[in-house]
């Protein structure tokens, strides 16, 4: 990347190598001649280490973005890596060691990654059998990844006999058999209780801090997206804005959580301003800017600034 080298940025920067770069990102699905663009140019980049929530309205393309990201599914254009693979390319065999090594994938439905007539136990050394892990191996893993998201005790139980909480927590140590880099998960917490989901996000917590696991969580949960570093929201098929938040100390000692909003800005200069924002100020179609010496002004159009008939419908590029 070519970044200008006088310019001092000041939001933080991801550092250079990020596990995961999406660069105009674009799926368009076809069924009978009509044509849904679920994904329109999405970017995003995603730093080793760090938990990210994926926010957007329902249809706005986040599960197909969790699919291309899995190897699930493919892009219609655009770039995508993770980990040093370029999915765009990566043939049947590496997809295979991919999906088995490099992610893990928790879904809303704990009952995706799990089979009911197994133990828990027995649930999480599959995928380590699939892998060709050793007995011992295996034993000593499930029981260390039981303990991490928070139920060792349930190691002798058949899955149908847990609550589905607990089947969840199960279901994630599924996820993190194998030791993949990314973990996504896909509304992970949506068909849980508030107290069952907190236990879940808590262990999807444990699994980042303790395992150095890189996780990707799609949810509408606000319990979850306002305890993570970044949260990335979606419209339209495109990454539009982001939360990052950080901790601070105030002048009485107390930590206070200090949220930030930012916009994406695209290569050709698009941004999308919050739905909040713009309907604050009855922000709409046209808007008047100010170039000052260290950022942009935006206005409502005063009254003889509105768009001229003949401008209407006009695409702007
Ligand atoms: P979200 O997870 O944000 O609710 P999705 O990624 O599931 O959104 O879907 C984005 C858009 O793509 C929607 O309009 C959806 O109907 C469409 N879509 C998703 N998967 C398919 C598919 N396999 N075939 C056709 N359209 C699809
Ligand atoms: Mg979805």
């Amino acid at each position: 990347m070519t970044a200008p080298a006088r310019s001092a940025a000041p939001a933080p920067r991801p550092p250079a190598e990020p596990l995961v770069r999406c660069e105009g990102l674009v799926r368009i699905f076809k069924r009978e001649g009509v044509e849904v663009v679920a994904l329109q140019g999405l970017d995003l980049t995603v730093a080793r280490g760090e938990v990210v929530a994926i926010v957007g309205a329902s249809g706005s393309g986040k599960s197909t973005l969790l699919s291309i990201l899995s190897a699930l599914d493919a892009p219609s254009a655009g770039t995508v890596r993770v980990a040093g693979s370029d999915l765009m390319t990566m043939g049947r065999a590496d997809r295979v060691r991919y999906r088995r090594h490099t992610v893990g994938f928790l879904y809303q439905q704990a009952s995706h990654n799990l089979l009911p007539y197994l133990t828990a136990r027995e649930n999480v050394e599959l995928p380590m059998r699939l892998a060709g892990s050793s007995a011992s191996e295996r034993s000593a893993r499930s029981a260390e990844l039981l303990e991490v998201v928070g139920v060792p005790e349930v190691g002798d139980r058949r899955v149908e006999q847990l609550s589905g909480g607990q089947q969840q927590r199960v279901a994630l140590a599924v996820a993190l058999a194998n030791g993949p880099e990314l973990l996504l998960a896909d509304e992970p917490t949506g068909e849980l209780d508030t107290r069952s989901g907190d236990e879940v996000f808590a262990a999807i917590r444990a699994a980042n801090e303790r395992l150095g696991t890189t996780v990707l969580i799609v949810t509408h949960d606000p319990h979850v997206s306002g305890q993570v570093q970044r949260t990335v929201g979606i419209r339209d098929g495109r990454t539009s804005s982001e939360v990052r938040r950080r901790t601070a100390v105030d002048e009485h000692g107390a930590e206070e959580v200090i949220a930030e909003e930012y916009a994406v800005l695209d290569r050709a200069g698009r941004l999308q301003l919050p739905a909040e924002f713009t309907s604050a100020l009855h922000l709409r179609d046209l808007v008047r800017l100010d170039l000052e010496s260290d950022h942009i002004g935006v206005w409502p159009a005063q009254a003889g600034e509105e768009p001229r008939p003949e401008d209407e419908g006009r695409d702007p590029q």
